[in-house]
């Protein structure tokens, strides 16, 4: 019965989900739903060197939660993306440009067709209800890179105006990585 009991406090302390803590985000940053506060959080470190944090992720189901606590480092861009702006932390530095680059769906900028950023912030997207009947091949949620904030707020102004523009950079870089 002992060993029983601090194998469940083995497991319970290795994962790393806290139901606690605040999480910085309302959008599940692999399906950009929002997120189910009862699942919790997970801690994610972000970013790299001097400029890396902590921060608490919440997540819209127990298997996007897993997702993160398996491979963080993969989808540390995705974590970035759906992060509110803090005051104290407005900026998460630290990510390699190529990472950013890669974790975007698109590789010019939808609104102004120059390429994108990879030191701002990209847009956790969803596509819309409409255009996934439509194209359903297309990811779902994607991440979208701009060149300017006056790019980005006008696409977070009318999303739907884009997803053609989107869904074609997105095959277009599935083509170009094979
Ligand atoms: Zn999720
Ligand atoms: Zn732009």
């Amino acid at each position: 019965m002992r060993i029983l009991s601090l194998t469940c406090l083995a497991i319970l302390t290795t994962v790393a989900i806290a139901a606690a803590e605040t999480p910085s985000n309302t959008h599940c940053p692999m399906s950009g739903k929002p997120i189910d506060p009862k699942l919790g959080c997970v801690a994610m470190k972000l970013g790299d060197g001097p400029d890396a944090q902590t921060v608490q992720v919440g997540t819209c189901t127990k298997e996007c939660a897993d997702m993160l606590v398996a491979d963080g480092k993969t989808y540390r861009v995705r974590v970035w993306s759906t992060m509110k702006d803090d005051p104290k932390h407005p900026h998460i530095k630290g990510f390699p440009p190529d990472e950013v680059k890669e974790a975007c769906c698109n590789v010019t900028c939808p609104v102004s067709g120059k390429a994108i950023d990879p030191a701002r912030k990209p847009v956790n997207y969803r596509f819309s209800e409409a255009f996934t009947q439509k194209n359903p091949d297309a990811q779902k949620s994607v991440l979208v890179g701009f060149c300017s904030d006056h790019c980005m707020g006008e696409f977070t102004a009318a999303p739907q105006k884009f997803e053609d523009a989107l869904w074609l950079q997105q095959k277009n870089k599935k083509v170009k990585n094979k």
